[in-house]
């Protein structure tokens, strides 16, 4: 059964539409595409949002406001003013609030006429089956592999489509992924890519109007998929590239050896996506501490007791200039070396002493620690969360970026 038939069958005729709603639906009523059909439908439909960020927001107003009358919000995060440069559903007065709150409160504000479930639990193995199960359509909205690869797997699994769209910097991307009718996920990318090659948009950033455009695409590929009209991005990678303002697009095929959808699944339940991935499930600019698993790290905390003990620490900061001009450790004597550059620079590192390397969060310095014990390097600690952390543990001179 596809979506198409899902909402089709759904009991159209136990559905009606109140005066208000007619008049606030009335530019849909009077398109032949949608009209009190398809309106019914989108009233009869359930949406499950993962994240409640950059995506998400579009998504959760475009969706609210075209009469989708079930959404669900799967989020933890508060609200940081970090998020607000993209975040439009939450505002200033929401900073510290949960997501959740702040979206939903908005939400029944554009449209009280839908239903609003809020799951302020991160998206695990243990509960994706459970919570995807009552949606008709699910969007991954989050920012990172394993999540990406949970959301794949489970919609897979529960025959569901998966309005898949990513953001980096200016570029974008988005598909729906349904496999039974056409490639996953896993199709297109069976493995993901090594820790630390991809960068997150908190560790990278990510222009704020970008996720407006591409969570408006996912809403758009949403409300086709339910409405059951147009050509869906079914087997299509839509590529957007923001500094040339151009769309391109790539065919995509059903792999036959895929592990979740092909001829022969090996994968047949959910799996420890963030052990799969080697990173962890989680993208919050504030409290991503990195991927520091498998590296000797030392808090800030601790870090600054060793340095008020008269311990001497090389410390190497790994980001790149422009982010030393907001904040960097010069006070602590800290030496700049950008981490593509590392391996050019291995003869300034002083191997005698200890060398304590940071980046913004914690994740790039994990990387050059890899690296450099690659080289033979061996005291080798990561600053737990970077200097972000430091700046909120530490010192509070420094600003969170
Ligand atoms: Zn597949």
């Amino acid at each position: 059964m596809t979506i198409r038939d899902l909402i089709a069958s759904a009991a159209l005729a136990d559905i009606s539409l109140s005066h208000e709603e007619i008049k606030r639906y009335s530019r849909h009523l009077i398109m032949p595409e949608v009209g009190m059909t398809g309106q019914k439908r989108l009233k009869a439909a359930s949406v499950l949002l993962i994240g409640a960020g950059g995506l998400g927001s579009p998504l959760a107003m475009y969706l609210a406001a075209a009469g989708v009358g079930r959404l669900g919000l799967v989020d933890y995060d508060t609200v940081d003013y970090s998020n607000l440069q993209r975040q439009i559903i939450h505002g200033t007065k929401d900073v510290g609030r949960l997501k959740l709150e702040s979206a939903k409160e908005r939400i029944l504000d554009i449209n009280p006429h839908v239903q609003v479930d809020t799951y302020a639990v991160p998206l695990t193995s243990a509960n994706a089956l459970e919570l995807f199960a009552p949606y008709d359509i699910i969007i991954d909205g989050t920012d990172n592999f394993p999540t990406r690869y949970l959301t794949n797997d489970a919609c897979v699994l529960l025959g569901k489509p998966n309005v898949y769209g990513s953001i980096f910097r200016f570029e974008g991307q988005a598909s729906v992924f349904d496999a039974k009718e056409g490639p996953c996920y896993r199709c297109l990318f069976p493995e993901p890519p090594p820790p630390g090659l991809v960068p997150s948009c908190a560790e990278g950033g990510v222009l704020g109007v970008l996720p407006g455009t591409v969570g408006a695409i996912q809403a758009t590929e949403a409300i086709k998929l339910i409405l059951g009209v147009g050509e869906p991005l079914i087997g299509r990678l839509l590529l957007y590239d923001a500094t040339t303002m151009s769309f391109d697009e790539v065919r995509l095929r059903k792999n036959p050896n895929c592990p979740i959808c092909g001829e022969n699944p090996t994968i047949t339940e959910l799996i420890d996506y963030e052990q799969f991935c080697g990173m962890p499930a989680h993208d919050h600019s504030e409290y991503g501490s990195g991927q520091t698993n498998g590296v000797p790290a030392i808090t800030p905390v601790d870090l600054q007791r060793r340095l008020a003990a008269g311990d001497y620490l090389v410390i190497l900061d790994v980001r790149e200039p422009h982010e030393w001009e907001i904040s960097n450790l010069a006070d602590l004597g800290a030496v700049l070396i950008p981490k593509g550059q590392i391996l050019e620079h291995l003869g300034e590192l002083d191997t005698a002493k200890e060398i304590v390397v940071h980046c913004k969060m914690g994740g790039r310095s994990a990387d050059v620690i890899r690296e450099l014990q690659q080289h033979g390097y061996k005291k080798l600690l990561n600053l737990e969360g970077g200097i972000n952390r430091w700046a909120r543990e530490v010192d509070a001179r420094l600003p969170v970026y």
